[in-house]
């Protein structure tokens, strides 16, 4: 291929993305979003595989096949509740790729041949910081998918003066690449050093973030993985691979900009770490106590039908349960009955950005019927039942009422001020940050225990 056909097929690429992030902001358009950015993917591997500096054709598909095949097989096979986890395995590769081409580039003496010294500048700056956001990257991916895979505990770690160490690894990492610039004889030894030390502080800022502040990270390190694509691009001079990393680089942090005001947090805060402790007074967390009361299938569905509205909230356990296709048969069977059906998200339900939305959809769910938090918290004080599906975080009335809860400041669904509330779940058991719910308590709510996939079926059977 020309280098004229390659900037075309780039152009065309490029094009292909910004409709796919475009695409990809709707349920209604996010099908055709993720076609645009499979054939924009395409595009760009046959304008690589056919560019004149590519002709080692044999190892490219010893690298190639086996990653399709896996690619492939893990797609397939991961649950949606495994697509966080993967989401978070799959920046680490970002990242990775990152510190090999800069670390390649680094030993390959052709990378600087016939550059002036300052062009020659710019690609010892570009291979440093394509080094160290991909390790960062690379270590605080792998630490996220632990905590998310539940190999590590999601609890934050918290050392003494974290903030002094940042800073500390921060201001070592810059004079790194200052000697690294200049001294041309152990470059490779303080390109090394700060790879292992932008590592270590990788590990640090995801260790230390935990319980209901793990969505902003998967978004951050979904951001920071983007810079590392971009970093790779400037170091490999590939125009698409720049504009791609660019991309996912701004629309992930405009997303952790999203999900930090979902959750009232301030992102410096987040990234430092430190939330999901103790709640910052060092004053004992209340555990909330007192009588429930239990309901059955039966009982729940006889709510439902003298119900005129009824709202419902599904969380992670939906997920789990895989309840979301039997709960698009009973709204149908509910609205069919005349009755107003509405679906409550709240902006970190689940484990992944827009997780909810994504089962809904699979499920054929109405868009227009679901709501997010703004649009409905002030619908629940105008509602009959309340069917809480495997949630737990998002609905506790503690983020509002206990300033020393973990997740104190965490605007949540307001279901209690609901005539009724229904919960289904397994066990009195804490939700992802580990809080008590005092909801569980209230005497407007039913607790209807098991597993939800079993008891939606139920309730089906009985209407
Ligand atoms: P939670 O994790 O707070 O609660 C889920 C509840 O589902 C559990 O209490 C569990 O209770 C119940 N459950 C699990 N399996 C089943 C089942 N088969 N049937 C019935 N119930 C079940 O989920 P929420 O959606 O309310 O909140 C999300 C939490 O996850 C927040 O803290 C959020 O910060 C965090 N998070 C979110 C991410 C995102 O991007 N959205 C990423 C990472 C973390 P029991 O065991 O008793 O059944």
């Amino acid at each position: 291929m020309s280098q004229s056909e390659i900037t075309i097929c780039y152009i065309i690429g490029a094009v292909l993305f910004i409709l796919s992030l475009g695409g990809l902001s709707k349920q209604e358009t996010a099908s055709r979003g993720n076609w645009y950015g499979i054939i924009g993917m395409l595009l760009a591997l046959v304008a690589v595989t056919a560019s004149e500096e590519v002709n080692a054709y044999g190892l490219l598909a010893i690298a190639l096949v086996p990653a399709l095949i896996i690619g492939w097989t893990l797609a397939r096979k991961v649950q949606m509740t495994g697509m966080p986890q993967l989401v978070a395995i799959l920046h680490s590769f970002v990242g990775l790729a990152a510190v090999l081409v800069g670390l390649g580039l680094q030993l390959d003496p052709h990378s600087v041949a016939g550059l002036t010294p300052i062009e020659t500048l710019i690609h010892e700056i570009e291979v440093f910081v394509g080094v160290c956001i991909g390790s960062i990257t690379f270590t605080g991916s792998v630490i996220a998918y632990a905590k998310l895979d539940g190999k590590m505990s999601g609890k934050p770690l918290i050392l003494p003066a974290r903030h002094v160490l940042n800073l500390i690894a921060f201001i070592v990492t810059i004079w790194l690449g200052y000697q690294f610039m200049g001294h041309h004889e152990q470059s490779f030894m303080y390109l090394l050093i700060a790879m292992v030390l932008t590592g270590i502080l990788g590990i640090h800022l995801v260790m230390a973030i935990g319980g209901a502040d793990m969505p902003v990270v998967v978004s951050m390190l979904n951001s920071y993985s983007g810079w590392a694509a971009a970093a790779a691009g400037f170091m490999l001079g590939n125009d698409l691979l720049i504009i791609v990393g660019a991309l996912v680089g701004s629309s992930g942090a405009i997303l952790s900009l999203f999900m930090c005001r979902g959750m009232n947090r301030s992102l410096p805060s987040v990234i430092l770490g430190g939330f999901g402790t103790d709640g910052g007074g060092g004053e004992t967390v209340e555990t909330p106590e007192g009588e429930v009361t239990a309901v059955e299938s039966e009982g729940a569905t006889e709510l439902l039908k003298n119900a005129k509205r009824v709202i419902i909230v599904p969380g992670y356990g939906m997920a789990v349960a895989q309840a979301q296709h039997t709960i698009a048969k009973i709204t149908k069977q509910l609205r069919g009955d005349g009755k107003e059906v509405l679906f409550a998200i709240h902006p970190v339900a689940g484990r992944l950005p827009g997780h909810m939305n994504v089962l809904l959809a699979e499920a054929n769910i109405p868009y227009d019927i679901v709501l997010e938090l703004d649009d409905i918290n002030h619908m629940f004080s105008d509602t009959d039942v309340v069917l809480v599906i495997g949630a737990n975080d998002i609905v506790n009335p503690s983020a509002l009422n206990d300033p020393n809860s973990p997740i104190a400041g965490m605007p949540v669904l307001e279901v209690w001020d609901a005539r009724n509330v229904i919960v289904m779940k397994r066990s009195m058991g804490a939700g992802y940050a580990g809080v008590g719910n005092p909801l569980f308590f209230h005497d407007n709510t039913s607790m209807l225990f098991g597993d939800a996939g079993e008891n939606v079926d139920a309730i089906l059977a009985h209407l």
